[in-house]
């Protein structure tokens, strides 16, 4: 498979996109080294499999027919330096004690979607980063975060790397979705522990005794709550599919359907910055069989929405698509219920899921940072919306870690402007940490029980 231009007549319906007009990719200084990795991705084994897509696809079919919740999370960017055993299995960890508040709170399923295994690659708001002239920091699939030109330079070779270090990581994933760690029953001790040990978890002692009444209750008519349902999660991976290279190098054509998959990851999303319908993200994933999510910004039109629905999943397949909005919490309450409106009265069936974090950054002092409240704020904001429209508010889109990093401000810990230089660690947006994130979850909880 060629990189790069090719006569149209020897492009594949795979390879359309290498036609278009494709944004954030690097420039990659040198494409025999660009050919040499996309050779070597195009031989090494899937990540995942076609058959574990389709059980995705089904599991978001039921949060579009308002059956289930969606819970997607993780890094902004995920690190070769931070992919350690510790980060992964914290990060799990908060993602699974989030999921069973959110349970207990909206008592439906709840989807459980990491960014992890593959969130290696950032769209940029410049080539150039204005502080030191050097190249923007891409993500670890593309260049080095060291300011130095030979660190910022485009390597090929690190989307190589990037499939390791997801391979390595998932199956760290895997192991703890299956292997014990995700008990309800222990996943409920550390929420315990998080309501009895900090100064953020106190609020949410009702909830936590609720929800051990309610375990209590299922033992009590015989449930085993050490059976393997209740042992064990599915944990599917996602990232944004943004280097197309990486993406149609992992895009496999499963030999028993003749369909395409994108087996880098179960879900993968479109970003704000690529959802063009004219580009080169829009059309090759519109033909792979994944569920596909995009971001909605506040610029985007109803009609453009439709439009992208429509491209996205012509076939109106429920749990496809996902439509990830990411409005900020001054513009959610008027710029969400048209889309809604227009895409639920001709469209195809979606998953409504809020990305609180994208619209609500800030600038501190020079660093980036978020307040809970707006986040806060856009979620209920987005619950509203969805209750007086009569929908189903399907999902939360999150950045978090599994940390007590103090990159976004506020939450009951208070983190303050003066905090932000304690723990700041992110190699792009700022996430929630572990206290926040799952202050969020009590919260969300809370409402959905009113
Ligand atoms: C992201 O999810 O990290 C991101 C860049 O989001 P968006 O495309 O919504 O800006
Ligand atoms: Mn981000």
């Amino acid at each position: 498979m060629a990189v790069g231009t090719v006569p149209w007549c020897l492009v594949s319906a795979l390879d359309v996109w290498r036609t278009l007009p494709a944004k954030q990719q690097p420039s990659w200084p040198d494409l025999e080294e660009l050919q040499s990795a996309y050779n070597q991705l195009a031989a090494l084994p899937p990540l995942v499999t076609a058959p574990e897509v389709r059980s995705l696809t089904e599991r978001l079919a039921m949060v579009a027919r308002g059956e289930a919740f969606l819970l997607q999370g993780g890094d902004c960017a995920e690190t070769f330096a931070a992919n350690t055993a510790n980060k992964i299995r914290d990060k799990v960890k908060t993602l699974l004690q989030m999921a069973v508040v959110l349970t207990y709170g909206a008592s439906t399923p709840v989807v459980k979607v990491a960014r992890i295994a593959g969130q290696y690659s950032k769209p940029r708001s410049a080539d150039i980063e204005s502080s030191t002239g050097l190249p923007s920091y891409r993500g670890d699939a593309v260049n080095d975060i060291a300011a130095t030109a030979a660190a910022r330079r485009p390597d090929p070779m690190r989307m190589v790397a990037s499939y390791h270090q997801s391979a390595i990581t998932l199956n760290l994933v895997r192991a703890f979705a299956t292997g014990g760690f995700a008990d309800l029953s222990k996943v409920h001790e550390w929420n315990k522990a998080f309501v009895r040990d900090s100064a953020a978890g106190r609020r949410y002692e009702v909830m936590a005794t609720n929800i051990e009444r309610a375990l209590a209750f299922m033992a009590a008519c015989g449930i085993d709550l050490g059976s393997a349902a209740l042992t064990g999660v599915e944990l599917f991976t996602s990232h944004e599919g943004l280097l197309l290279e990486y993406e149609r190098a992992l895009t496999r054509v499963e030999d028993a359907t003749g369909n395409p998959y994108d087996l880098s990851a179960h879900m993968i999303w479109i970003g704000e910055r690529t959802r063009d319908l004219g580009g080169a993200h829009v059309d090759l994933l519109s033909r792979v069989g994944n569920p596909i999510g995009c971001k909605i910004g506040p610029k985007a039109s109803p009609d453009e929405v439709l439009e992208l629905a429509e491209r996205l999943n012509p076939q109106h397949v429920p749990g496809r698509l996902t439509l990830i909005t990411r409005m900020g919490a001054g513009k959610i309450r008027d710029a969400l219920p048209p889309i809604i409106e227009k895409v639920n009265a001709a469209g195809p069936p979606v998953v409504w899921s809020c990305d609180p974090m994208h619209g609500n950054t800030r600038d501190v002092s020079g660093i980036k940072t978020r307040h809970f409240d707006d986040v806060l704020d856009e979620v209920f904001g987005f619950f509203e919306v969805h209750k007086a429209l009569g929908t189903h508010p399907g999902g939360l889109h999150i950045e978090l870690t599994g940390e007590n990093v103090t990159e976004c401000l506020g939450g009951a810990e208070l983190i303050g402007e003066e905090d932000l230089g304690g723990r700041y660690e992110t190699a792009c947006d700022p996430r929630l940490n572990t206290g926040q994130a799952l202050e969020l979850a009590f919260l969300v909880a809370e409402m959905l029980q009113q």
